[in-house]
């Protein structure tokens, strides 16, 4: 999806003036101050300095492209976000300039060191681009063996009231799930839910 990466829109920092994708904007304030609207990088230096973090650096990233077990290249654009006591690091593919496909995140200590969270990341990264938890059949997608990872998101076409799967870095329907479970009929199944932050 990467030659669908570019962003369809930008928005101006309030504080620094850089136009930066939809994706890298915070709105950051109160009810009563008011909101203004922040890249992640000014953002983060003000929750920084707000909390008295004097150690914080922002690091940018650049987009990495990682190859998946069936050989398919996969662009990650990065973002760092500092949440009170907690940095949170994510990384994600984009299509049509929004956070799309595989989505990662970890999350460290704001006064640790970015680069070894950056370490984690693309080792969780690894791992999981290095599994398919599912198999082209003769009537489309079908679980290759008997464990299916995912992210669970809101679904449009039904109106939020059944999720969309996102399995392989690829969307899937609450109804196609369905279908691909009915080749383990009277079979039994177990559900976890995790945090987005955990490994599965
Ligand atoms: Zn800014």
């Amino acid at each position: 999806m990467s030659d669908e990466g570019e962003p369809s829109d930008t928005t101006v920092c309030a504080a620094c003036g850089t136009a930066v994708p939809a994706y890298d904007v915070v709105s950051y304030g109160s009810i009563e101050r008011g909101y203004r609207v922040l890249c992640t990088s000014c953002f983060n230096a003000e929750v920084a300095s707000a909390l008295g973090l004097e150690h914080f650096e922002h690091v940018r990233l650049e987009p990495v492209v990682m190859t998946d077990c069936a050989g398919e290249q996969h662009e990650f654009h990065f973002r760092t976000r500092l949440l009170g006591e907690l940095m949170v690091l994510e990384a994600f593919e984009l299509k049509a300039g929004v956070p799309n496909g595989y989505q990662f995140e970890v999350v460290g200590d704001p006064d640790g060191e970015p680069l070894a969270l950056l370490g984690s990341l693309i080792e969780r990264m690894r791992h999981s681009l290095s599994v398919r938890y599912l198999e082209s059949g003769e009537d489309g997608a079908r679980i290759a063996d008997q464990t299916v990872c995912g992210r669970i998101e809101w679904d449009e076409a039904g109106d939020g009231r059944t999720p969309l799967l996102v399995i392989d870095g690829r969307e899937v329907s609450w109804v196609e799930f369905g279908h691909m479970l009915m080749s383990f009929e009277g079979w039994q199944f177990r559900l976890a839910i995790r945090d987005r932050s955990e490994d599965v």
